[in-house]
């Protein structure tokens, strides 16, 4: 992330900017741009729009970092319900999760039985799970936890980034265990400890990656970017894929590219995100366009 993505966050990340924007009608009504609605029956009417214009979704329940265990329980029966509807609507979705949602950082088994949990409805749905990627010292047992769940039941994917420097090894281990493996150059402000902070040095990463996940056949790779050079090697490299892949893009970001990519016979799917806490979703989608910022305080002062 660059020096300005990483100012956006640090006065996002603020207590009275995070309430400004999250208990206003401004900040709700702006949400829509990037989120779906606030309910279920929101999300369900976004999938149905996309999957007739021919793309898959990837179902975000939105939250993270919950604050307690009661909260870890009750996004794990979220997502069972959303399983749920998947299977009762017929709708062409899985589901999207991150692990601090369902508890990790407060107990972390409980967040590796509830993945267990939402797996094996996901199959009973006939639909997978994709574990999201969050900041860096929540990595190595996210990449636990994956091996731990997929290891039993088979339908589990998980997010890598380009920009950490341990995700080439991190893929050794994901790429034993097989499933899908989603693409993606990472969100979140890192320390150069762990990351690079050059966009040259993650988009070479990225393209590094993409070579590797592509000429890999035992995994399903999601290439998710919207950056047009990424996108081209991807196309470049699906003449010798053997085997699935798919372009992953976020909803509301693109969506004549995505739109495009569809006519061209390319397999799509939308990250779509829906509920009430979309406030730190939303400041990251601001910290990658800084010109979100200006659309979202001009929207706040009502021009
Ligand atoms: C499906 C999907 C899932 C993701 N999952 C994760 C995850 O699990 N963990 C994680 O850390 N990150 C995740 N990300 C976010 C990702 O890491 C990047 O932060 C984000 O995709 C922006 O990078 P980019 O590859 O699109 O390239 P960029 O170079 O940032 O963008 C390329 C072009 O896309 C457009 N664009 C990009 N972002 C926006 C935006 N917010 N608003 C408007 N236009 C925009 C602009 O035109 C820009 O020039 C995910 C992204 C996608 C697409």
């Amino acid at each position: 992330m660059n020096v300005v993505g990483r100012s956006v966050l640090a006065v996002t990340n603020r207590p009275t900017v995070r309430k400004l924007f999250s208990e206003s009608a401004v900040g709700r009504r702006l949400s829509l741009r990037f989120v779906a609605g606030e309910t279920i029956d929101d999300a369900a009417a976004a999938v149905q729009v996309l999957n007739e214009m021919g793309a898959q979704v990837s179902l975000d329940h939105l939250g993270e970092h919950v604050a307690d265990v009661t909260a870890a329980v009750a996004a794990r029966d979220d997502y069972l319900d959303c399983l749920d509807r998947i299977h009762a609507d017929g709708l062409d979705a899985n589901i999207a999760v991150k692990l601090t949602q369902l508890g990790l950082g407060l107990d972390d088994d409980l967040a590796v039985e509830s993945l267990g949990a939402l797996a094996s409805r996901a199959a009973d749905a006939g639909t997978t799970v994709t574990v999201d990627m969050e900041e860096s010292e929540l990595v190595e047992r996210t990449v636990t936890a994956f091996e731990t769940v997929q290891a039993r039941h088979g339908n589990v994917g998980i997010a890598v980034q380009s920009y950490l420097y341990r995700t080439p090894a991190d893929l050794d281990r994901i790429v034993a265990r097989g499933g899908h493996v989603r693409l993606c150059k990472g969100a979140y402000a890192e320390p150069p400890e762990v990351a690079y902070q050059q966009t040259g040095q993650v988009d070479a990463a990225f393209d590094a990656l993409t070579r590797r996940l592509m000429a890999t056949p035992a995994i399903k790779p999601a290439i998710a970017t919207h950056d047009n050079d990424r996108i081209d090697l991807a196309k470049q490299l699906a003449g010798s894929r053997t085997g699935p892949w798919e372009f992953q893009m976020l909803y509301g970001v693109r969506r004549n590219l995505q739109r495009s990519l569809l006519d061209e016979g390319y397999p799509v799917r939308i990250y779509v995100p829906y509920g009430t806490a979309w406030y730190p979703y939303l400041t990251r989608r601001m910290a990658e366009r800084p010109a979100n910022v200006a659309f979202f305080l001009r929207a706040a002062v009502g021009r």
